[in-house]
Parts: C-alpha cells; sequence; structure tokens
C-alpha cells in the first residue's frame, strides 16, 4: 500500500507522443483560469486536475443546487444540502483529487470591473477556460483575451448540442470575428428552458480539457482554427474550418482584435445595475432590443409556473420568488436574497 502519492501518477499520459518529461513539466508549471464552475466548469476543472495542472483560479457567483447534481461532475448532496458556493465546492473535491495542485478560489459576478484583476492579476495565465452561461461574459472573456493575449478555449452546451473552439489571439480569429454580436435576450435558449444532456456536457468539457493541454505542453502549436459542433440528437459531428477569418486582412475588420476596441471590457457594452425597487424587490433594467413575450412564456412554461399577458409575463421559479418580465426585457424580481440572485434568476429563464 503506497501512502505517498506515486512517481508513476502521470505516466499514462507523460508516454503520450508530444506530451513527454517535458509537457508533463509544463503542465505542473501551468495556470489555468476557469471561469464557472457549472457543468463545463466541473468537467474541465475534473480533467486539469487529473492531469497535473499546477494552479487553478476557479470563479463563480452562484452555489450549488440539487438541480446542479445531474451534470456538474465536482458536487455531490451534502453541497447541495448546505448550499456551498461552487467555487469552494469544487476546489474542496480538487483538493482531494490532487494535493500538489494549487487553487484559489474567487465567489464574484465576473463584470468589466473586476475582470482584469480576477484573471489576469499580477501574473498572466497560461490560459483561460469559458465555463460561463451567459453571452457577456464571455464577450467579456474574449475581450481580456485579445487585449492580454491569453489564449480563450470558448465552449457551449445546451439540450443535446455542443460548440467549442479554441482562441488564439494574435494568430487565429476571436469569438467576434465568428460571432460579432450576441444574441439578443429572450431569444436564446438557455439550459434551464431547453434542458442539457450531461453527457453533451462531458463532449464539450472533454474538448475544453484536450485543448487546455495541448496549448500548454505545446504552446507554439501551428494548428488551423476551427470551430467543433455537434448535435447528440443526430450524432452528427463536423469541424468548421475557420483559417479564412485567420488572415489578417478579414482579422483587421474585426471590433475586438482588428480595430481593438474591447466594448465589454471597457463597460461600454455592460449591462446596467440592478437597482432596488420596493421592499424587497429588485429590477433589471431594459435590455437594447424588444422580447417576444410569447416565444418566453412558451420556453419557460416547461419548467415553471409561468402567467402570461400582453404585456408582461410573470414566472414563479420557486415558492416566494417571482419574476415579472416586460416586452423592453425590463424584469422585477420578488422575494430573492440580493441583487446577484435576482441577476442570476433573470439568465437562467429570460438569457443573459
Ligand atoms: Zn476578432
Amino acid at each position: 500500500m503506497a501512502d505517498a502519492p506515486s512517481n508513476d501518477r502521470y505516466s499514462r499520459q507523460s508516454i503520450l507522443p508530444g506530451v513527454g518529461d517535458t509537457g508533463q513539466r509544463a503542465l505542473s508549471k501551468a495556470h489555468a483560469v476557469v471561469v464557472g464552475c457549472g457543468a463545463l466548469g466541473c468537467g474541465v476543472i475534473d480533467q486539469l486536475a487529473r492531469a497535473g495542472v499546477g494552479r487553478l483560479t476557479l470563479i463563480d457567483r452562484d452555489i450549488v443546487e440539487w438541480s446542479n447534481l445531474q451534470r456538474q461532475t465536482l458536487f455531490d448532496e451534502e453541497d447541495a444540502r448546505s448550499g456551498q458556493p461552487k467555487a469552494i465546492a469544487a476546489r474542496r473535491r480538487v483538493m482531494a483529487i490532487n494535493s500538489t495542485t494549487k487553487v484559489v478560489s474567487e465567489i464574484a459576478d465576473l463584470n468589466f470591473e473586476n475582470g482584469e484583476l480576477l484573471v489576469v492579476g499580477e501574473d498572466k495565465p497560461d490560459v483561460m477556460i469559458d465555463g460561463t452561461d451567459n453571452l457577456e461574459t464571455r464577450y467579456l472573456l474574449n475581450d481580456l483575451a485579445v487585449k492580454h493575449r491569453i489564449p480563450l478555449i470558448y465552449g457551449g452546451v445546451i439540450s443535446r448540442r455542443g460548440m467549442q473552439m479554441t482562441i488564439r489571439p494574435g494568430s487565429g480569429p476571436c469569438l467576434r470575428c465568428v460571432f460579432p454580436e450576441p444574441s439578443r435576450s429572450g431569444e436564446t435558449e438557455t439550459c434551464d428552458t431547453a434542458g442539457v444532456l450531461g453527457a453533451a456536457v462531458a463532449i464539450v468539457s472533454s474538448l475544453q480539457a484536450a485543448a487546455a493541454i495541448d496549448l500548454i505542453v505545446n504552446p507554439a502549436g501551428d494548428v488551423n482554427p476551427v470551430l467543433i459542433e455537434f448535435d447528440l440528437a443526430t450524432i452528427r459531428f463536423r469541424s468548421i474550418d475557420l483559417s479564412k477569418l485567420a488572415a489578417p486582412g478579414v482579422r483587421a475588420g474585426c471590433v475586438c482584435c482588428g480595430k481593438c476596441e474591447f466594448q465589454f471590457l471597457s463597460g461600454e457594452r455592460a449591462r446596467p445595475a440592478v437597482t432596488l425597487c420596493g421592499r424587497g424587490a429588485f429590477q433589471i433594467p431594459a435590455g437594447a432590443a424588444q422580447i417576444d413575450l410569447s416565444r418566453l412564456a412558451s420556453s419557460v412554461a416547461r419548467v415553471s409556473q409561468v402567467t402570461a399577458t400582453e404585456f408582461f409575463v410573470r414566472i414563479v421559479p420557486r415558492e416566494g420568488v417571482e419574476m415579472t418580465v416586460f416586452a423592453d426585457a425590463r424584469a422585477v424580481v420578488r422575494g430573492t436574497a440580493n441583487e446577484g440572485e435576482a441577476r442570476a434568476l433573470y439568465d437562467r429563464y429570460v438569457g443573459a
């Protein structure tokens, strides 16, 4: 019986072509920031810790809920019962998986004001991993990646579909080269309204972990930029070549990596603050675009109690909590403990 960590801990990985002892050493010295410890974050964190990544910074604003356990693999029933912050529960799990990994947890809602401090800090990470569930934070991460030249590994999953893309600032297209604008609130499905299969999450988080390991082991690697997409409903996988978007002449037209306008990081595109309105009620301000209320009502009706009128949709996510959404994308949330929870509910049901 061996008590101490064994020397052959990474033997099955370091034997791989392209890894070797040099790659394994690079992993032990690497620092990865994972933004969002939800479904994708859990899968990536687990794999990076097991692969021997030396330092992990975990950022998340939420607490563990029972409905997370179906796909968020770092958490257990006790975490849900005691409502542990995800960043803390994930850290405890990582320390049990690999005691040599240094883990810093930040319980925070990443935004344009704290983004540079939390993600870039005093020494730049080697890689950032997107485990978020809202578009504004995704575009903020893209700004951070391009501005500070930090590779970013994007991943998204909903229902049985997923996608993954690696952003290598300076040499390949950024998120805004591929998707110039975030889709509008109320027009995107969320995992809370459309559902999500744990198996689809595991595919995307594995693609993200593989991309992160590859970037760390082989940072100068010359790979064609691709967007990987799949749908398990039809068992269809495809890899879209993004080489054309990588051409400097094409990238020059991109607001972010061509013109260096970091609109999400500067706060120009940030959502206005949530305000207190009356006793125990928070107001989410109006968005840039109108919401299709009947569409919102029908997508939410599958998972929550809903009342719809011509003027508003009222959602009751749980007993004692009520969110009224208006056509201008404004919402009033009653019964939540704080504005962070009000914002999180909005992101969950209406979409960010
Ligand atoms: Zn770009």
